[in-house]
Formats: C-alpha cells, structure tokens, sequence
C-alpha cells in the first residue's frame, strides 16, 4: 500500500510519501517538491478500488496523484471533507449553479426593466440630425419590400394629408412620406422621420380618416423618438450581453434580448402613438371613426399574418384601440373630399 504519483508527461511512476497539510498535499518526487491545495485538486471519483483517493490538479489535468494510506485519507477527509463525499461535492455545485442563476435573472431583469426608461429619456435629447444620419434609403427598402408607386396626383395628396397632420403637431422637421407597391396591408416609420406605406393600406382603407389615423399613429412614433429609442435600447442591451456573455452579436445576445425587443416598439410606445394619433385627429376635427374601423377589421384578421413591424406583428390587442378611438375621438370630418380619396387610391396604378 503506496501512495503514487504519474507527472502526466511520461509513463513513469513516482513513489511518493505525501504530506497532509490544513491547506493542501505536499510530496516530493526526484523532479521537485509539489504541494497542491485542496482547492486546486479535482477528485477522480470513478477510480477503483474507492477507499483510494486519485487526484488530478486543476492547471496539470495530465497528472495524477494516488493516496492508499488509510489515515492518510482519514487526515484528506478531516481537512477538506467535500473531497471525501461526492453528495457534498454535488450540493455545493448545485448551490453555485443556482447562485450563478439567480445572479444572471437579476441582471437580465435589471436590463429589462431599467435600460428602457434610460434610453427613452436619453432619445428625447439625441440631436434629430444623428436620426436623420441614420435615415435608411428608399432604393434599400424598394429592393425587398416594392417599387415606389410615383403616379402624381395621388402623391401630392397624400403629401398634403401628411403636411395636414403634421400642421397641428408641434414637431418642426420634415416628414418623408412614400407608398411602395406591396400588397400588405401596413405602414411604418423609420428613422429620420421616413414614413412608408404599403399600397394594401391605401387600397384596403375603408375611409380616408382610416389612413389618416394609421399616418397620425406613424407620425407619433417619430415624434415620440420611438425610433432612436428602440435602435439605443437594442445597441445598450447587446453591448450589455455582450459585456456579460461574451458573446458575439450572432449568438446569446441575439437570442436572449435582442430578438424579443428589435422588431417591436414597446406596448406603452405604441399607446403613446396611439394618444398622439387621436390628439391629431381631434385637432383637426376628423371624425375618429375611421381608426376604430381599422383596428377592428384588424383584431377580426389576428393581424393579418404578415412579418413586418408595427401594423402587423406589435398589435394584439387591436380591440381595445378601436375603443380607444372611438371614445376618446371628437372630430366628425372626413381627411379628404370622396374625389380626392378615389384618386389617392390609384397611387399605384401606373399611368399610361
Ligand atoms: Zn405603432
């Protein structure tokens, strides 16, 4: 009965006469003296016969240390029991690991709950030039999402339903407004005040103040700064995750955070879009109606199925917004003369 040692770069076996110590294992072998603490070794539990101790070190994974000395064991067991019992040994990696959880809950709920009212106070005060930097280019959304529809008429109208809304808003920059020839049924705003419209809008609207209240909605959102908000909250997050996971923009960041909150304005964001398209409406004294319709049929359709932000994948609740247009609306105007909607509706008929 011998207590061994193998230094894991060769086959060779060293007989050793270990030491045991309050912190750790010291023996010597003709290379040099070792003493490894208790916390550095790794028990080899699967090692046979059981009342032998087979360490390996935490840094020399190669090495093995092999105690058969009964008191020996005995003395291990006084100083370090865990390495002793494997129950122990379990418990505390169970404690750690549940330690580890709650720490990362925290701090995954602390990004949640308090990076959102920073960057939306924070967008407030974000020059609109750095927004209008970040403006994206029609060529770039034409490519996937349609053509511009540029018939004439029809775009000086909705140009003019626009500058109508904008009119009694107090937000004093450009507002870019175009309608690309998609059949979806949907509308969103972009950075630097681009609003975009899909024809199945223009051509599924019911009633001009249907539009309008859909236009006043998107004209919230870039007053609100919805925009540069949701783009600081996703960089804040990811660069967060990425500071605690160590993770690349493809992986953990991405699942964990960023897929849940990208593509969404938040629900209070989009009841603040909501307010304002009223507020517009009523200042105007356009009949609210039209909106109520809209998130009706909406609501009726479960969204429409469709992928894009805003009309279609953020708005479940869509029968509670037509009540809310509806009782909160004063207005009792049509947005536009019948003529004028009939030729707005061809916005995407190409002009021969
Ligand atoms: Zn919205």
């Amino acid at each position: 009965m011998s207590s061994h040692f193998f230094d894991g770069s060769s086959a060779k076996r060293y007989e050793i006469t270990p030491e045991v110590w309050q912190e750790g294992i010291s023996f010597s072998t003709e290379r040099g003296d070792l003493a490894w603490r208790y916390e550095d070794l790794i028990r080899l539990w699967d090692y046979r016969p059981s009342d032998h101790l087979a360490f390996t070190h935490r840094k020399h994974q190669d090495s093995r240390l092999i105690i058969e000395e009964p008191e020996l064991v005995k003395a291990i067991g006084q100083h370090a029991p865990d390495l002793l019992n494997r129950k122990k040994e379990g418990l505390r990696a169970a404690r750690v690991a549940g330690v580890l959880a709650v720490g990362v809950i925290t701090v995954v709920a602390a990004i949640y709950f308090l990076v959102p009212p920073i960057t939306d106070t924070l967008a407030r005060i974000v020059p609109w030039s750095f927004e209008v930097e970040e403006r994206p280019e029609l060529a770039a959304l034409e490519k996937f999402l349609g053509k511009r529809c540029t018939a004439g008429r029809p775009n000086e109208i909705l140009k003019s339903l626009t500058d109508q809304l904008l009119s009694v808003s107090d937000f004093p920059h450009p507002i870019l407004i175009d309608v690309l020839d998609n059949k979806m049924s949907n509308a969103f705003a972009l950075p630097g005040g681009r609003i975009v419209v899909m024809r199945g809008l223009i051509r599924n609207a019911r009633s001009p103040n249907e539009l309008s209240a859909v236009l006043a909605h998107e004209i919230g959102h870039v007053v609100n700064r919805d925009l540069t908000e949701r783009w600081m909250r996703n960089s804040a997050i990811g660069a967060i995750a990425t500071l605690l996971f160590g993770t690349g923009p493809t992986s953990l960041g991405d699942t964990l955070f960023q897929n849940s909150l990208s593509l969404s304005f938040s629900r209070s964001d989009e009841e603040a879009a909501d307010r304002y398209s009223v507020h517009l409406l009523n200042q105007l004294d356009l009949d609210p109606s039209g909106g109520a319709a809209f998130f009706e049929r909406l609501s009726r359709s479960g969204g429409l199925g469709e992928t894009l932000p805003d009309y279609l994948n953020t708005h479940p609740e869509s029968e509670g917004r037509a009540d809310y247009f509806r009782e909160r609306g004063t207005g009792t105007k049509q947005a536009l003369s019948p003529a004028d909607w009939l030729i707005l509706k061809q916005i995407c008929v190409k002009s021969s």
